[in-house]
C-alpha cells in the first residue's frame, strides 16, 4: 500500500517548508537590526542589536505596515501621516520612517545607552524618554526623516494635524488634532520641559 509512504512524502514537503520559512525569519532579523537610529544620536547607534521586532528598516515609507514600528502606530496618527505624505509626494518629497512604534523594551535599552552616553540620567532624558512616559511606546509618535521630509512637515503638517512637540527633535512628529484649525501648540525647548516625561 502506498498511503504511508505519501505521508512521509508530505511531511518532508511540510518540514522543507518551515526550515525554508526559519531560514528566512533568519535572514529578515539579522538584516533589520542595522535600523532604528535613536534620536539625536543618529548615526552612532547604527547596528544596534536586539529588539529587532521595533527596528524599522533603512528606507521605510509610512505606508510599509508590514513593519510594526509602522504598523503599531496609533491608527489616526497613521492615516494623518499617509494623507500628508500623498501630497507632499506631489511635491516630490518623500516621508522615511527612521523610527516609530518601538516596545517598551528596545526603549529601555535606548535609555540605557544613553545614559552611558551622557553620563547621568538627567542629562539623557533630555534626548530619551523611558518606557514609561515615551509616546514611541504607545505608538503616538514618528520621527520622520530625511530633512526635506520634515522641512515640508514644518511648513503643512498643521494642516493634518500633525506637530513637531520639542524644539530640539525637528524628525519628532505627534497628532494634535486641534492644529487643524486652530495651529500647533508652542514646542517644548526639550523633553525635561514637557509634563508627561515627569516621572
Ligand atoms: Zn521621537
Amino acid at each position: 500500500m502506498t498511503y504511508p509512504r505519501i505521508l512521509v512524502a508530505g511531511l518532508l514537503v511540510a518540514m522543507v517548508a518551515i526550515a525554508a520559512a526559519l531560514g528566512y525569519q533568519l535572514l529578515a532579523s539579522s538584516s533589520s537590526t542595522a535600523a532604528s537610529p535613536l534620536d539625536v544620536l543618529r548615526g552612532e547607534h547604527r547596528g544596534l542589536l536586539g529588539h529587532a521586532e521595533s527596528a524599522v528598516p533603512d528606507g521605510a515609507t509610512v505606508f510599509d505596515d508590514e513593519f510594526p514600528g509602522v504598523a503599531n502606530l496609533d491608527p489616526d496618527l497613521l492615516d494623518a501621516l499617509r494623507q500628508a505624505a500623498t501630497d507632499a509626494g506631489d511635491d516630490g518629497v518623500e516621508f522615511l520612517v527612521d523610527s516609530g512604534w518601538r516596545s517598551a523594551e528596545y526603549q529601555n535599552q535606548l535609555f540605557r545607552e544613553a545614559v552611558s552616553e551622557y553620563g547621568s540620567e538627567e542629562e539623557a532624558a533630555r534626548w530619551v524618554a523611558t518606557a514609561e512616559t515615551s509616546a514611541h511606546v504607545s505608538g503616538d509618535a514618528v520621527d520622520i526623516g530625511p530633512f526635506a521630509a520634515t522641512a515640508w512637515l514644518s511648513e503643512h503638517g498643521a494642516r493634518y494635524g500633525l506637530c513637531r512637540i520639542y524644539g530640539n527633535e525637528p524628525w519628532h512628529y505627534e497628532l494634535r488634532p486641534d492644529a487643524i484649525e486652530q495651529g500647533c501648540p508652542p514646542m517644548y525647548a526639550d523633553p525635561t520641559h514637557d509634563p508627561r516625561m515627569q516621572r
